[in-house]
Order: C-alpha cells, then sequence, then structure tokens
C-alpha cells in the first residue's frame, strides 16, 4: 500500500494536468499538485481554501464558475469549466478544470478531486478561428477586385431598406451605373487595366453618395448600384449627375471609346415607395430599362422617369 500511494503520487505529480482535492465539509484545499506553481507561480501551501481559488479567477470568469461549480457540486454531477486563471506575476491562463465529485456511503458530498490543464494554446487557437470567421464573412460580403460591396451583400441591403421604405412610406431611390465601351477598354488596353480601372471607378462612385444610409455595390462585371433611402427621384437624378462628373474628372484615358476619349458611364434611375404589390426584382427590372435607354440614347447619359 505504501509502494503504491508512492507510485500514485509520482505519476499525479509528474502529469502535465494538475490533481488537487478539496474536502467539501471545511472547503479547504486537502491537497494540489506541485505542479502548479510552475504554471501560475503560486506555491503549493497557498492553496489553503477555496476562497484562494476563486480570488484567483479572472473577475470576469469569476461569478459564472464559482456559482457553476458549487451547484455542480451540490448536485454531485461532475463537471468542468473555463476560466482564466491570475498568475503571480498578474498575467492570466486558460484553465480547464475537470471536477468529479465524491460522495460517502450515504450519498453525501465528501470531497471533489479534479485535474486542472492548462488550455492557452487552445484558446488562441479558438481566437485565431473565430478572428479569421469574422474575416470570412466579411470577404463574402465584399467584392474580391474593387473591395466594395458585392452583388450579395447589395440583395441583402435591398431588403432590408425596401422593407423599412414601405413601413415607413418613404421613397427609395436605385442609381444602376454601366461603363460605356467597357469591352473596348479592355481590348485596347487588356484586361489588366480593365481591372485596374474597375477598382478606380468603384473606389470614385462610392464617394458620390454622401448619406450615412447610401450604400454602394458592386453588382456585376462593370455595373454598379447606390441604394439611396429616403431619397426621392429628382434627388436621386443630382446624384448620378455628381457620378457623371466625378467619373470625367478622374479622365480615365478610353482612346476607343466612340462617345469620347475619356472614360464616361451610362446610368438609369428610379424612385419607388414600395407597397405590397410591387417587388424588388420589378423595381430593378425598371432601372434596368431606363439603363438600356440611355445606352441608347447615345450614352454618357442618365435616364430617369420623366428624362
Ligand atoms: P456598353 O456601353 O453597351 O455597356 O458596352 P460594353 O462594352 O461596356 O458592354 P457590356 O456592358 O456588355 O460589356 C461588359 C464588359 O465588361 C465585358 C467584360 O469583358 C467586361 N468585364 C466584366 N467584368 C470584368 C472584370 O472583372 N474585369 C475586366 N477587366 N473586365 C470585365
Ligand atoms: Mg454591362
Ligand atoms: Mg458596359
Amino acid at each position: 500500500m505504501e509502494a503504491d500511494s508512492a507510485v500514485y503520487k509520482t505519476l499525479l505529480e509528474s502529469t502535465k494536468a494538475i490533481p488537487w482535492k478539496l474536502d467539501w465539509q471545511t472547503m479547504t484545499f486537502a491537497y494540489i499538485g506541485p505542479q502548479i506553481e510552475a504554471l501560475l507561480g503560486w506555491q503549493t501551501h497557498s492553496w489553503k481554501t477555496v476562497q484562494d481559488w476563486a480570488d484567483r479567477i479572472h473577475e470576469e470568469d469569476r461569478e459564472r464558475v464559482t456559482s457553476f461549480c458549487f451547484a455542480q457540486s451540490k448536485e454531485g454531477v461532475d463537471h468542468e469549466a473555463d476560466y482564466r486563471a491570475l498568475t503571480k506575476d498578474g498575467k492570466y491562463i486558460w484553465i480547464r478544470d475537470v471536477v468529479h465529485v465524491v460522495r460517502n456511503a450515504s450519498g453525501e458530498v465528501e470531497a471533489l478531486i479534479g485535474f486542472m490543464f492548462d488550455i492557452s494554446e487552445r484558446k488562441k487557437t479558438e481566437a485565431q478561428l473565430i478572428e479569421m470567421q469574422k474575416e470570412l464573412e466579411a470577404l463574402s460580403f465584399k467584392d474580391g477586385l474593387t473591395g466594395v460591396a458585392n452583388r450579395r451583400m447589395f440583395d441583402s441591403v435591398m431588403e432590408v431598406e425596401w422593407a423599412n421604405a414601405r413601413r415607413n412610406n418613404q421613397p427609395l431611390a436605385l442609381i444602376m451605373v454601366d461603363i460605356d465601351y467597357f469591352k473596348q477598354y479592355n481590348d485596347c488596353y487588356g484586361h489588366l487595366q480593365g481591372d485596374e480601372c474597375l477598382k478606380r471607378v468603384a473606389c470614385t462612385l462610392a464617394s458620390a453618395a454622401t448619406r450615412s444610409a447610401d450604400f454602394f455595390a458592386r453588382f456585376g462585371g462593370e455595373e454598379f448600384m447606390l441604394v439611396l433611402p429616403g431619397t426621392d427621384e429628382v434627388a436621386a437624378l443630382t446624384v448620378a449627375e455628381r457620378c457623371r462628373s466625378l467619373i470625367f474628372k478622374e479622365q480615365i484615358v478610353h482612346a476607343k471609346s466612340p462617345v469620347s476619349q475619356i472614360l464616361t458611364i451610362s446610368m438609369g434611375v428610379g424612385a419607388i415607395v414600395p407597397n405590397h404589390q410591387e417587388t424588388i426584382v420589378d423595381f430593378i427590372e425598371t432601372v434596368d430599362r431606363r439603363l438600356y435607354l440611355a445606352k441608347q440614347r447615345g450614352r454618357n447619359t442618365i435616364a430617369g422617369e420623366g428624362r
């Protein structure tokens, strides 16, 4: 027996997990593995009562962990809890405490025995994964080439603004932008410069709408959308005019353009106070038809309901 307990002691004190035992009646530590000092800096004999343990839990974790562990123990249920443990030099280390509840012959709780595991590496990985997840979400709503919102984001925003406009009986305006003779641009300057041109156009148009609710997205290849909540057609036409002049100011050379030596855009504009009969698809189609009209009228043009 003596030999056995020596073996057990050696085993317990040579694992990376830190064993401990707490007497339930007195709420004092009967044992804690010497490994605790290497991990947290606190000497073994400084772990006297359950209070020493609670005091060394991060403030933000303390209430959650202590009340959970106490409740589980009282019920006699084995459990585990993750928390940040305070080190002697004032840092925190993520710990997983795995607890077994020991009961006596009559079923009353007698002691808790457990193992503390250093899970700081795992927590770091978890934090990295969460960060990556966030980035991925951001990326899936962002157009890879231009960095502005993509079609998927446009669809979501449109849903929200449409419902909002209908509820508040407010107009919602849409400007659909298409670059003129962009095929010729690519043919003349190559696809890579075509991409650079798209980035520049996107960046320029993104600054055209200035209200905080205004939203800009790449809709397709060289087509962009401006969503303008609380905006009527007249005001939207003004924004469209601003888009045209901003692009003109960029003076992007387009030698093969039949309308100008400078890159130009055409736009379809519409505004609607949505009711229950109309759909987003119909509205977008209306604006798309106006864009087509603007193209027919010779490009570098804006077409709306009244013009
Ligand atoms: P229009 O004035 O009638 O709009 O003439 P267009 O040449 O611009 O005709 P259209 O809008 O049909 O052509 C779009 C062109 O845009 C065709 C396609 O090769 C090009 N394009 C679409 N996406 C990209 C892209 O990501 N990069 C580049 N470089 N070109 C693109
Ligand atoms: Mg197009
Ligand atoms: Mg085009």
